[in-house]
């Protein structure tokens, strides 16, 4: 497949995001095309999972090209997104001897990135930053410039904005990953669909099966239109004012569900497809939405293996609870981004918390 760039377009801190089956073998290139010089010393952080699969080969690419490169693995999991982790991680790098000149490149999905990202942002005050996902969801978070890691009391409430200075996404990593993780990174394709692009979710709708198989024409494709909306929306809202809000489309309520099973029995993306969801059933209950905006969501999220049943378990009444503890939730007001129609979403400052309630519990069968 044809390598595809696109940019995230930042005034002076633009950035590309390359994508293509097997680009990885033309990482230092693309390095020194990002302005880091082979004099630089590089600093590889990746996971006990992705490393024994990707790290030689990223390294031996680099180092052929004449950079130095040292690396760190941490163990996989939310659970490395920790102030133990992160000092960890800060030593090894002061005893590389990374200086202001060095770049850290993160070799792994979401916890990688946002880890390594942070390390990137704190280090000597900022140094620069490399994203290397190997994960469909970290589409999604190669995009925005949001790095961190989780506090004892609250996921990322430790972080800062970093904007990579590339990402490079190479689409063969992905066949390597578990099934349950494919889905959870559609998740989060399917919602910037829903939430700027109807023809978009009629090409994920059309081409479910071929895109499930990890078809590496479409999966770039599919990835480089994901990016593209998000970075639209970024690119007008950097620091997260207005338009930014959008691309919160079934998170409050997916937080809240991620929160009560303790992170434990639902991922990220399959949070927010049952999010979506009641966020659709919300939306047309209040006569929101069009009508056939719940039943379409639903099966396109279906389509690609995402659950969209109310956890077993959760009580309605403390899924609100928490959803007004929100990070986003604005002096204990629920705000919430609804449909309008397929592609076409609003964040709503006002909805009756009797209208979200009801909904749930008609889901929840209660
Ligand atoms: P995300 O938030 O992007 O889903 P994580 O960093 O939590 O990312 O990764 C999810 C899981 O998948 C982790 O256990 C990670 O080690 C593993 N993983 C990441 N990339 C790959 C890959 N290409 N092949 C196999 N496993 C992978
Ligand atoms: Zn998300």
């Amino acid at each position: 497949m044809a390598v595809e760039t696109l940019y995230v377009e930042l005034g002076e801190r633009t950035y590309p995001i390359v994508i293509g089956d097997g680009v990885m073998q033309q990482v230092a290139a693309l390095v020194q095309d990002a302005g880091i010089s082979p004099t630089s010393r590089l600093f590889v952080i990746s996971d006990e999972n992705v490393s024994p699969r990707y790290l030689q080969p990223l390294k031996q690419a680099l180092e052929t090209a004449g950079y130095r490169v040292a690396d760190c693995v941490i163990p996989p999991g939310e659970q490395s997104k920790s102030l133990a982790v992160y000092e960890q991680v800060l030593t090894r790098a002061i005893e590389a001897g990374l200086d202001r000149k060095s770049a850290i490149l993160a070799l792994g999905g979401g916890v990688v990135g946002d880890l390594a990202g942070f390390v990137a942002a704190t280090y000597m005050r900022g140094i620069a930053f490399v994203q290397v996902p190997t994960t469909l969801l970290a589409h999604d978070s190669s995009v925005g410039g949001k790095v961190g890691i989780n506090h004892p009391l609250g996921k990322n409430l430790i972080g800062a904005f970093h904007q990579p200075r590339l990402v490079l996404y190479d689409t063969a990593a992905l066949r390597t990953l578990p099934e349950r993780e494919v889905a959870a990174g559609f998740a989060e394709v399917i919602k910037h669909g829903l939430i700027a692009d109807a023809s978009f979710v009629d090409w994920l709708e059309e081409h479910a099966a071929s895109l499930w198989q990890l078809d590496a024409e479409r999966v770039g494709r599919a990835i480089r239109r994901g990016c593209a909306i998000k970075a639209a929306i970024v690119s007008a809202d950097e620091t997260e004012q207005g338009q930014r809000a959008l691309l919160n489309l079934g998170h409050t309520f997916g937080h809240a569900f991620e929160a009560l099973c303790e992170y434990a029995v639902l991922n990220h993306g399959e949070a927010i497809s049952i999010g979506m969801c009641l966020a659709a059933k919300v939306a047309e209950r209040i006569g929101f939405a069009e009508a056939g905006v719940y039943a379409r969501t639903k099966r396109l999220l279906h389509l690609f293996h995402l659950p969209t049943d109310w956890p077993d378990g959760l009580e309605p009444e403390a899924v609100l609870d928490v959803m007004k503890r929100d990070k986003k939730a604005v002096g204990g007001k629920l705000a919430l981004v609804l449909p309008r129609a397929i592609g076409k979403v609003e964040l709503v400052k006002d909805v009756d918390e009797q209208e979200i309630l009801t909904a749930m519990k008609k889901e929840a069968g209660a």
